[in-house]
């Protein structure tokens, strides 16, 4: 029982955090006195920001009402930039020092140049990917990009960052990669102790909390999952790939119709943490590697368009059933993707279902009708 007990005070702990980030932030300023940093989908240098001794806060938007937002998006732009716009212009976001803006789409293109008067209070700090990534002038541009956030960061925390800090930071953020890409291979063997909802949370808590300590948490939830019996599943499991996959409503429905996750490619999730920052001396050089290494993603440029390949392997280790494709409402990266990968599961023989992801008016009804009716196409074969 005591074990249990433990298992479950953790994830109770994770439970609080997820719920009130903006508790945990201000307790981390008066714990530290030092500044919170937002950093904004997909990719932000997190190490950066971290080894400037600020914490690195993810800004993955929420369920909200829109009120203000269309002053500076059309109704078309993507429902999770549009509750990012939202929250910023209601001061949802005043605990932070800046914020970092990468620019891998135009609706990420289009807040950041409309940040400086949507937020003015927040500094804003523009980073832009080079899409060749891979060739020597790709790295160096990134290289630039990477030594510019650290400029500004120093403006902003008024101390240097120093290459032994910036070092120490990826070594922390490495173990925190393997930590979690361990939990999501040891959360499959626990269906009914991490169901969706419970995983999603694990995955998300570490947005809101200095990674160390996340790391230490989620090492012990492995280490107490791992105490227990491999757990039976007579249901169905899915891959889940797209941005992200919220609201819990939704996830609650997985749950309610038999099915659980064997693994994600979820931008939200595993494809923040299945590249490890390479080994090297100079720490920018090994920052800007990183990027180059990073692939099988919408954002991310690749002529030969490998992600179908990919999730089929994933649905193959993982003994999944199907895929669910998760797809942000108006995302235009993913939409371009989505075709590729729908003909190439065709092909392979593997189900699929689209589901819609929208953060103001999520259709829980549709979304439970197609989920049962997933289900029983899955049993019927
Ligand atoms: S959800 Fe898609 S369109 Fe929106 S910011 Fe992310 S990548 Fe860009």
């Amino acid at each position: 029982v005591r074990k249990v007990d433990r298992l479950n005070k953790l994830l109770e702990e994770i439970d609080s955090i997820v719920s009130n980030p903006a508790d945990e932030i201000k307790k981390f300023k008066s714990e530290t006195g030092h500044k919170v940093v937002g950093c904004l989908p997909v990719y932000s240098p997190e190490e950066i920001v971290h080894a400037s001794g600020a914490l690195p806060v993810g800004l993955w938007g929420g369920q909200t009402k829109l009120s203000k937002a269309n002053k500076y998006f059309p109704a078309f732009a993507c429902s999770i930039m549009q509750s990012v716009m939202e929250f910023a212009l209601n001061g949802v976001y005043d605990e932070l020092a800046s914020v970092i803006i990468p620019a891998p789409c135009d609706t990420l293109k289009s807040l950041g140049q409309d940040w400086i008067t949507a937020a003015p209070k927040i500094k804003p700090v523009h980073l832009v990917h080079p899409q060749m990534s891979r060739i020597p002038a790709g790295i160096n541009y990134m290289k630039t990009e990477i030594i510019h956030i650290k400029d500004e960061l120093e403006k902003i925390t008024g101390g240097k960052i120093s290459d032994e800090s910036i070092h120490a930071s990826i070594d922390i953020y490495n173990e925190y990669r393997k930590v979690m890409r361990e939990f999501a291979v040891v959360a499959a063997d626990y269906p009914h102790s991490i169901t969706p909802k419970i995983r999603h949370m694990v995955m998300k808590g570490g947005y809101f909390t200095e990674k160390g300590r996340y790391t230490s948490m989620v090492s012990e939830i492995i280490t107490e999952l791992k105490k227990k019996d491999v757990e039976k599943w007579n249901g169905k499991k899915v891959v889940l790939t797209g941005i992200m996959a919220e609201p819990d409503l939704l996830l609650e429905l997985f749950d309610e119709c038999g099915i659980s996750v064997a693994g994600d490619d979820l931008a939200q999730e595993s494809r923040q943490f299945r590249t490890d920052v390479p080994e090297g001396t100079c720490p920018i050089q090994r920052l800007a590697e990183q990027w180059s290494l990073m692939k099988n993603c919408s954002l991310i440029y690749d002529p030969k368009k490998r992600r179908g390949q990919m999730l089929i392997e994933m649905v193959k280790e993982s003994g999944a059933d199907g895929i669910v494709m998760c797809m942000m409402k108006f995302c235009d990266p993913e939409e371009f993707d989505y075709p590729i990968i729908k003909k190439e599961l065709e092909a392979a023989d593997i189900p699929l279902l689209y589901l819609e992801i929208d953060q103001q008016t999520p259709s829980i009804e549709q979304a439970r009708t197609r989920i049962q009716g997933f289900f029983e196409s899955l049993e019927q074969r």
